[in-house]
């Protein structure tokens, strides 16, 4: 059971999700697609308008040279994740994951019948990852890496030369790279770059999604983006998963990618606007926060509050009528730290965030 149920008035700073509504153009597109006739199945891979308009969004966008036979849709990038782990990943094998990390990852490996292996994205470096660590978790059994940039729950922006590092890592000892981007649009300062305009071994396969950049997480829509000869694959291994996407979830996110983005723009100024506001109220109360450079998150170092890891979310969640997300549930290197959304309604977030200041103040050890 959710703890905060039973605390109707608490406040909620643990949501992963846009706290606003899908636009309206996009709704409309979905309303049309209903009326219009796509309440069937669709192609294996997706909608072939959906994908022409997905190809064109990422080659314009990044500059890549990208045929629609490597799109593949899924509902939501959760599945385009399972189904690259499908493909790639043999039961027995290691895959490298962040820690910390979205903890669907985990979860994912082991329903694959792998081995998760965890390499530390440590706050002193950036939480980017550390090349000379990486090495060191490398075995014969290890086939594929999954990086996260724009990341949750650190927020972390994988520069240039980070990338690099990584494609060459990956080349060094025959890696797969499976790059989790769907925060790709949400990104404060700088731009997202994408692993795929860097690889030229057919090694990159991305994940992206119109859940977090457009507000739908409802609709269940994400898609990878492989080489051909993968997507192939992947195309066979849908069938017997989940047949297709939904057809009307998939002519809103054609809408998405075809139509105007002011409402990922707008939305990137409210969030870095909110991440701006909220780091002040922390760094006045002298409380560590990681100032993010994209997502909507924000980790926050609770390690002063003189309180055991395992209890730290729910005494504040009792005392100040906060919630917030746990950090031992993105890693063991979070225990100490929590999450909170910046997709939050900012009289709450404001209130919620000094809320976390007192109860610090309150437990700190002097
Ligand atoms: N990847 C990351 C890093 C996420 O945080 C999430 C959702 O929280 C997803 C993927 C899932 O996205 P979707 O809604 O497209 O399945």
């Amino acid at each position: 059971m959710v703890r905060s149920a039973g605390i109707p008035d608490a406040i909620h700073l643990e949501v992963g999700e846009p706290n606003v509504d899908t636009p309206a153009h996009i709704r409309q597109a979905a309303v049309e697609a209903i009326h219009g006739g796509y309440t069937r199945y669709t192609h294996n891979l997706g909608l072939l308008s959906l994908r022409e308009a997905i190809v064109r969004f990422l080659n314009r966008r990044y500059g890549l040279d990208l045929e629609v036979g490597q799109i593949v849709v899924t509902s939501g990038a959760v599945t385009a994740l399972a189904v690259s782990l499908l493909v790639l990943v043999e039961p027995g094998e290691e895959v490298l994951i962040p820690d910390p990390s979205w903890p669907d990852y985990e979860q994912k490996v082991l329903i694959q019948g792998a081995i998760p292996r965890r390499y530390e994205l440590k706050p002193e470096y950036e939480f980017l990852p550390i090349i000379s660590e990486l090495e060191g978790l490398v075995t014969r059994k290890t086939k594929a890496i999954l990086i996260n940039s724009p990341g949750n729950p650190t927020g972390a922006v994988f520069d240039e030369g980070t990338i690099k590092e990584i494609l060459a890592f990956a080349s060094g000892h025959d890696l797969y790279v499976i790059s989790d981007e769907v925060y790709d649009l949400i990104v404060f300062e700088g731009k997202h770059l994408c692993p795929m305009s860097y690889d030229d071994e057919g090694r990159v396969v991305s994940i992206f999604g119109v859940s977090k950049n457009y507000a739908m997480t409802g609709w269940r829509i994400g898609y990878a983006v492989a080489p051909v000869r993968i997507a192939k694959v992947m195309e066979k291994a849908i069938e017997p998963l989940i047949s297709c996407a939904s057809a009307i979830s998939q002519k809103a996110a054609e809408a998405a990618y075809s139509g105007p983005q002011d409402f990922v723009e707008e939305m990137r100024k409210i969030y870095k606007d909110r991440r701006d506001r909220v780091f002040d109220i922390f760094t006045n109360a002298k409380v560590k926060a990681f100032k993010p450079k994209g997502t909507f998150y924000m980790l926050v170092d609770l390690s002063e509050a003189g309180l055991p890891p395992g209890e730290i979310a729910l005494r504040l969640l009792e005392e100040e009528g906060v919630a917030v997300a746990p950090g031992n549930t993105f890693g063991p290197s979070c225990q100490r730290m929590i999450r909170i959304s910046l997709a939050t309604e900012d009289a709450n977030l404001i209130e919620g965030t000094h809320r976390v200041c007192r109860f610090i103040e309150r437990h700190r050890l002097h």
